[in-house]
């Protein structure tokens, strides 16, 4: 009795798990400061109490921890347990299909040719067809699309506007992503990406003037994004427009994330790590002392191997001078409709194989380098106690089979905050929250 009066915390009972996950061949936290293989434990165990980690470990390290007794056991036995993908960068809510543009552009290297096929390209005519489409539509569309990511493991998704170029169909845009994160269980962080272009019926300087004007403050005001975007690049905003466009964003509450250096290098990644922005996207034209500088102002690179490979960029990105330079990166599908990737595990492989990144390097990049593009890396990302419990469990005994099983889905399970949501690769009944 003395000595208990005096110890609580020795005699306060453990927490009891909900669920247990047990005897994983390989868990792969994909915790920050691991390096190769990103926190590897062997026959490692998990166990969730609500929507959250409780404790990570060995067996002894989680039964010490956590009473077990009650839980639903999941047997990892054979299979590998990561964090779910999170997706820090997607254009998933559009209208209509650009299938005849990229058949044609397999072919032909010309666009003017396309065009004279009589085939509509690139961003006006995804504008158009997102115009046109109604919010039912589009949401029907962008939930069988988010069905699929999470299927493929996305248990976190980024989904930008930027096809309405206008107040009306940007403001739709936004309600489908609002909507999608409130009906499925994926949680859809939104960004206003208005200055993604500006429309054909008005010149820059006049959308720009709007864009300042009337839509940052009207979508500040609803609170319908936690992020805005531009196009930094040649052809699109000037570094200076950029500064203008984020810093009212910034004061209508929606922190700053740049599309840039994909095509040329105008300083929109300099303008990154001046505003310390979320992050900043593409990369491919990056200088070496610029990668220095995003890293010293913690601006995780989010790279997006998908639209190399679609594009047939001619630089694809380079991420080994960011990894040696500091930076933190994220690996992204950046599904749209000229890059139609939906799987993190694609990307993954792509990252590999195309830009030498380790299946190490890409995992992490795909988990917690994500959570660190949407400044959510304190809540998910890895596995560890008190972050949520967002979990795949993978049909294989080594985690590089990711990457080495080309175009496939080695995803059996997933958990959504705490709830399976994917069994055997499929939606589990009763998916919606
Ligand atoms: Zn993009």
């Amino acid at each position: 009795m003395s000595k208990g009066g005096n110890s609580l915390s020795a005699v306060k009972e453990k927490a009891a798990a909900d669920m247990v996950i047990r005897n994983a061949a390989q868990l792969i936290t994909c915790k920050a400061d691991t390096k190769d293989p990103p926190g590897l434990i062997e026959n490692g165990w998990l166990a969730v109490k609500g929507e959250r980690i409780e404790a990570v470990g060995t067996q002894a390290e989680v039964l010490e921890a956590v009473d077990c007794s009650r839980a639903v056991v999941l047997d990892a036995c054979g299979k590998t347990v990561v964090p779910g993908f999170v997706d820090s960068h997607t254009h998933l809510v559009f209208g209509g299909s650009r299938v005849r543009e990229y058949v044609a552009r397999l072919t032909v290297d010309n666009p003017e040719t396309i065009r004279e096929m009589g085939i509509k390209t690139g961003l006006p005519a995804t504008v158009e067809m997102t115009r046109a489409e109604s919010e039912e539509t589009i949401f029907e569309a962008s939930a069988r699309k988010l069905k699929r990511m999470l299927c493929c493991g996305t248990t976190t998704v980024e989904s930008k506007s930027g096809y309405g170029l206008d107040l009306e169909n940007e403001l739709k845009q936004l309600r489908v992503s609002k909507r999608l994160d409130q009906v499925l269980p994926v949680d859809v962080v939104p960004t206003f990406l208005g200055a993604h272009g500006w429309p054909s019926e008005m010149p820059k300087q006049k959308y720009l003037s709007l864009l300042l004007q009337e839509m940052i403050p009207e979508v500040g005001r609803l609170k319908l994004a936690k992020f805005c975007d531009v196009w930094c690049d040649e052809g699109y905003y000037t570094a200076a427009e950029s500064e203008k466009i984020l810093l009212a964003a910034r004061a209508a509450g929606m922190e700053p994330k740049i599309h840039t250096d994909a095509y040329s290098y105008i300083g929109g990644s300099d303008l990154a790590a001046d505003l310390r922005m979320v992050s900043a996207d593409h990369l491919n034209y990056t200088p070496a002392s610029v990668m220095k500088k995003l890293a010293e102002a913690k601006v995780p690179g989010v790279l997006l191997p998908g639209t190399d490979f679609s594009v047939n960029h001619p630089k694809p990105f380079n991420p080994k001078p960011m990894l040696e330079s500091g930076m933190t990166i994220a690996l992204a599908t950046n599904c749209n409709p000229g890059n139609w990737t939906e799987s993190m595990q694609f990307v993954m492989m792509l990252a590999c194989r195309r830009h030498r990144m380790t299946p190490a390097e890409s995992l992490k990049a795909a988990t917690s380098g994500g959570a660190a593009a949407l400044g959510l890396d304190h809540d998910r990302g890895s596995l560890e106690a008190g972050k949520l419990a967002d979990i795949q469990i993978w049909d294989t005994p080594v985690y590089e089979e990711v990457v080495y099983r080309l175009g496939g889905n080695i995803v059996d399970i997933v958990i959504k905050r705490g709830r399976v949501v994917v069994e055997n690769g499929r939606l589990a009944e009763q998916s919606s929250r």
